[in-house]
């Protein structure tokens, strides 16, 4: 496995214990080119980084070493942690993002994805469910890796959590009405935050969007139906 340095400025400079480490957080960099993207993840204005990018070649740089923690995640949330940064490696991969021109992850990007992931999988020890997306951790800011990052394929190599189809079966359909309220229980339960179980607000279609950009990417509206519900029950109780 290829990996080039690139260092970046943009770390808090005290040593962490490798038991910190326990999530891969997957990014787009969401700018026009590589070069742009380099050059930003480098300024020390900018104030941002990562642990590794990945440019759509396959080619694996890494900018800041995996001992700091790199500042890639900002405010974020998963089950009872604040500020992500702290316990996770960040992987970037090169895309211009829903702003500019959302892309097809490339094919070789993907597989050096999977080689990074599997490698920093046996060194830290991590679950694979905490292989997580920014917008798991802070679904109302953020959108990436967005619904064309391929979950599903990369769950064949313990790579994130996925459903078992034909075990969405066993769930019994739900009154419609009391379908919000279910889902986010699941929700919480799976680990997302920034919303609250018996009250709904208007930002909580962010996080809906933020489940079926990973779950159900064929389907992006905000209605909870009873696919969305079940694929919910399932990773709530996996
Ligand atoms: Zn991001």
């Amino acid at each position: 496995m290829l990996v080039t340095n690139k260092l970046s400025p943009n770390y808090s400079k005290k040593l962490r214990k490798k038991n910190k480490i326990r999530f891969i957080i997957i990014h787009y960099t969401g700018m026009q080119s590589e070069i742009e993207s380099i050059k930003r993840l480098k300024n020390l204005k900018s104030k941002v980084s990562c642990h590794y990018l990945i440019n759509r070649k396959g080619i694996i740089m890494r900018m800041v070493d995996e001992k700091y923690e790199a500042w890639h995640a900002g405010k974020s949330k998963w089950k009872n942690l604040v500020n992500l940064n702290k316990y996770s490696i960040g992987i970037e991969l090169v895309n211009k993002g829903h702003k500019i021109r959302y892309e097809n992850f490339s094919n070789t990007q993907i597989k050096s994805l999977i080689k990074l992931c599997s490698k920093l999988k046996r060194k830290y020890k991590i679950k694979k469910e905490n292989f997580l997306g920014h917008s798991d951790i802070a679904p109302l800011r953020k959108v990436d890796p967005g619904e064309k990052f391929p979950w599903k394929q990369l769950s064949k190599f313990n790579i994130g959590v996925w459903y078992k189809t034909r075990k969405l079966e066993i769930f019994k359909k739900t009154r419609d009405e009391n379908n919000a309220k279910i889902f986010f229980k699941n929700l919480r339960k799976i680990g997302y935050r920034y919303f609250n179980i018996s009250k709904r607000k208007r930002s909580d279609a962010r996080i809906i969007k933020a489940f079926k950009s990973r779950y159900l990417q064929e389907d992006l509206s905000i209605k909870i139906d009873q696919k969305t519900l079940k694929i919910s029950h399932f990773l709530a109780n996996c």
